[in-house]
């Protein structure tokens, strides 16, 4: 039964949770406006992988042809020692044949765009940094810290991973440190016909390569570090002279990035949360359960919330199905945030007797072992939750 919408709804950050939901939200007929706190909207961040369940989650919304278009296929995903020799393969194949649909990888800038452009500018505020809201009897308001105060009848928490509304229900929920620092960039595809995603492991640290549309790549480099609050001048120079031993991709993808588009950031998450619906406010994305990035899927999990979201609003009204929302999704959310820490912790090993010896492992795994946790995410479609 499709229930006519009318209520109002304020959603809190306009990251790709936030701006997937504000398109679902309005094609149900809700009312919706979306606060930002940075003066502009834009992906930040290079690339990023949207695995196939992101995709169907892109095709129940009816978005997945246009996100498609801007996306560059992955037919192979490989995990390398540092000079290239191949440890694990991802059975993609399989991946491949739950969801009935690819693997991709995205510019986030472009998927920002591509968003955006779904969305009524007069919907969207900028600037609007929000610092609390009160529950009232039959309305949400809420509080921005240039002090201006708004009413909604609900509001959706997309805020990230450092969420101040999942702080004002859950204090303690602050986030993560995983023990390791990311460097990420976009150059220009010096391999012709690359069109797999390479994931270098080796003493020095993790080196990622995965291809974009328009001959581009996206690199990212993970080096273990106790300074979680900043590593000093860590900067191409010294990142080139970290990877100079490790096979020739990566040297050269270094050589060719410019300072000016160099990222870098702590790896964060959060400790899983039991909750994501508090009466008239729900968590998505990040806010809800941000991961450590190992297993490519934080971006997934959000537009997988935001499809079983559309889903129960097709059926019910705002609260059940906020409930309903919470219980499907717990479960998923929770394996992914544990599993994608332990990964990390095994990709992330320094020491070359504990590298040999996992590298031994991985290699000689029967497949149903090593593609386990693939297997565990992928296997069962989330909308079966
Ligand atoms: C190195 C790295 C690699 C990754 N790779 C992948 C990948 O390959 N695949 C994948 O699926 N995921 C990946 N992720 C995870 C992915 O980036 C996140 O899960 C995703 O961006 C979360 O989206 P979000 O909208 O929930 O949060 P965000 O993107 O963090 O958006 C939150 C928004 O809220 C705004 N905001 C914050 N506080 C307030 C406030 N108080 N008031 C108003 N607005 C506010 C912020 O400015 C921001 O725009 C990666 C993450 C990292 C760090």
């Amino acid at each position: 039964m499709n229930l006519p919408k009318s209520e109002s709804i304020a959603i809190v950050g306009a990251g790709i949770a936030g701006l997937t939901a504000a398109i679902m939200l309005e094609k149900l007929g809700f009312d919706v406006r979306v606060f930002e706190s940075a003066e502009e909207i834009r992906g930040i961040g290079a690339g990023m992988g949207l695995a196939s369940n992101a995709i169907k989650a892109f095709e129940y919304l009816n978005l997945d042809e246009e996100v498609i278009s801007i996306c560059n296929h992955l037919k192979d995903f490989e995990i390398s020692d540092a000079k290239g020799k191949i440890i694990i393969s991802a059975d993609t194949k399989r991946i491949k044949q739950s969801y009935n649909t690819d693997n991709f990888a995205v510019h986030r800038a472009d998927l920002h765009k591509l968003l955006l452009s779904k969305i009524r500018p007069d919907k969207i505020e900028t600037n609007k940094k929000l610092i609390d809201l009160r529950i009232l009897n039959e309305k949400v308001e809420i509080e921005f810290e240039d002090g201006n105060l708004r009413e909604f009848d609900f509001v959706i928490g997309s805020d990230g991973v450092n969420s101040q509304i999942r702080q004002l229900f859950y204090p303690k929920s602050k986030p993560r440190y995983a023990g390791y620092w990311c460097w990420r960039g976009v150059v220009e595809n010096p391999k012709e016909n690359l069109h797999k995603s390479i994931e270098t492991w080796g003493n020095k640290g993790r080196f990622g390569i995965t291809p974009l549309t328009e001959n581009r790549i996206y690199w990212y480099a993970c080096i273990g570090s106790n300074l979680k609050d900043g590593v000093p001048e860590f900067g191409l120079k010294e990142l080139r002279k970290q990877f100079k031993n490790y096979h020739q991709i990566i040297p050269e993808i270094l050589n060719l990035t410019a300072k000016k588009d160099l990222i870098s950031n702590p790896i964060v998450d959060i400790k899983p949360i039991s909750r994501y619906h508090f009466d008239r406010v729900l968590l998505i994305g990040d806010a809800a359960h941000a991961t450590t990035p190992n297993m490519g899927q934080g971006a997934c999990m959000a537009i997988e919330d935001v499809a079983v979201l559309q889903d129960e609003l097709r059926k019910n009204d705002w609260q059940m199905a906020c409930e309903n929302f919470e219980k499907r999704r717990l479960k998923r959310t929770h394996y992914i945030i544990k599993t994608s820490r332990i990964a990390g912790k095994f990709a992330q090993v320094e020491n070359q007797f504990l590298i040999s010896t996992r590298n031994y492992l991985l290699r000689n795994l029967p497949d149903t072992l090593s593609q386990r946790p693939l297997k565990q995410l992928l296997e069962k479609d989330f909308m079966e939750y």
